[in-house]
């Protein structure tokens, strides 16, 4: 899937393109820092995956967490995807670019009754229950309303993914889901429930997995959950797998995604039951790369730094995960052009507004750009305006045309958010 990158985002005479457009047209119509995504990078990413499970009885649900930018999300739609939703502001989008209710499925830890009634209202395929309290109150809004909801259980199956403990969700301490040892008793509940069809398993056990052992230890466990509660009368039909596969970054391998679809079938496929998965970061991080200028190279006594207008508000990733993403010059390199360490930063008001420490990189200076990888997911979606920074805003490529599929707000329009109280008019 990483191949993404290497394919969409290219070189060509020396400049460095999306598809067929090259960045310094887009950074020169938009400004910097902006978000460029590539239509044929999603396509691909999204193909690949369909393919993978091109034999199998799978739907596959787009989580918009990752990428929720409309333009991003109709993309994928049109491929044919479903949608994973965690607010009604999620599940808003998804209906808005155009994903059939029947194929988005509501996960998240803590519904409100107002987002459950909003998920009943639309139709949706599933919502997915992640503890008794929330089970019960499903159940009042959707009796109250003579209505039935088609409920999955999230059950945590206690294994470790291996991944950043920040997004690691699958252990018995984690919030999500409900002990796998008391799955019994919630669907014994919920089928007890008025206003519930329990109708599936669900689980998630972290995002940006680079191996298979994690999820295929977690998708075993579910197995003999599922049979017990087919035993006791439970007619669970549907599984939802979650999401979770990684990207490269860096170096890391990650598995082939027919490895990962023989490995679906091979633990949960003699179940006979319709599987759902929640892709999110694989469809989208490596379509996407963040475009930004160089202000000033700084040249301390200890260290060098190169100071982008770009910063942790823009990207929070490496910032909050420590997590690794490619720096490359917009202008490419001759050959053989040597490299040195340097940290590039944000301007940010903040040590840890830091892109990369001692990178090797070739001579930049102000008023170059650069294209930090790899940012389709996790980025623009976290983006926030700390520091009184204009939210940053997002681009689409396809082919040899491209448009700007999030404006970035005026200083005018973000001071207008604001309101002074009567005392202070
Ligand atoms: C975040 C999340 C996903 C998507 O995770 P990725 O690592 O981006 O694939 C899927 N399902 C649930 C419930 C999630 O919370």
């Amino acid at each position: 899937m990483s191949t993404g990158t290497s394919e969409a985002f290219s070189y060509r005479s020396g400049e460095l393109h999306a598809e067929a457009v090259a960045l310094a047209a887009i950074a020169e119509a938009v400004g910097t820092p902006c978000y460029v995504y590539a239509r044929a990078a999603l396509e691909v990413g999204y193909r690949a995956f369909a393919e993978a499970f091109a034999d199998d009885d799978v739907g596959l649900c787009y989580a918009l967490k990752a990428n929720g930018n409309l333009a991003v999300i109709r993309t994928l739609a049109r491929l044919g995807a479903g949608a994973d939703v965690v607010s009604e502001g999620e599940l808003r989008r998804a209906l808005a670019a155009g994903i059939p209710p029947d194929r988005i499925v509501f996960s998240g830890v803590g519904k409100t009754r107002a987002e459950m009634a909003a998920a009943l209202d639309a139709g949706i395929h599933q919502l997915n229950v992640e503890s008794l309290p929330e089970l019960e109150a499903l159940s009042e809004v959707a009796s109250g309303r003579g209505q039935t909801a088609a409920i999955a259980i999230r059950v945590n199956p206690d294994v470790d993914a291996r991944t950043h403990a920040k997004i690691s969700t699958g252990r018995k301490e984690n919030k999500f889901g409900i002990d796998i040892d008391h799955a019994p008793a919630a669907f014994a509940r919920a089928a007890a429930l008025p206003g519930l069809r329990p109708v599936g398993v669900a689980l998630h056990i972290g995002s940006q997995l680079t191996q298979l052992a994690p999820f295929r230890a977690a998708f075993e466990r579910v197995v003999p959950l599922v049979e017990a509660l087919r035993a006791a009368g439970i007619a669970i039909d549907r599984l939802d797998l979650g999401g979770g596969l990684g990207i490269r970054y860096r170096d890391e391998t990650v598995p082939p995604i027919a490895d990962y679809a023989a490995m679906v079938r091979d633990a949960v496929g003699g179940l006979g039951c319709k599987v759902t998965l929640e892709p999110g970061r694989v469809l989208v991080g490596n379509a996407g790369l963040l475009l930004a200028r160089v202000i000033y190279r700084k040249e301390g006594a200890h260290r060098r730094f190169l100071i982008l207008d770009a910063a942790m508000n823009d990207l929070i990733r490496p910032s909050l995960y420590e997590a690794h993403h490619g720096i490359i010059p917009v202008r490419e390199s001759a050959p053989g052009t040597r490299t040195a360490p340097i940290d590039v930063v944000g301007p940010v008001c903040e040590s840890g507004d830091t892109f990369a420490l001692q990178r090797l990189l070739p001579p930049l200076d102000a008023g170059d750009l650069v294209a930090i990888q790899s940012a389709g997911a996790y980025g623009a979606v976290m983006a926030s305006s700390y520091n009184g920074r204009p939210l940053v805003p997002e681009v689409l490529v396809d082919g040899d045309r491209f448009a700007v599929v999030r404006p970035r707000p005026t200083i005018e329009e973000m001071l207008a958010q604001d309101r002074l109280p009567p005392w202070l008019a």
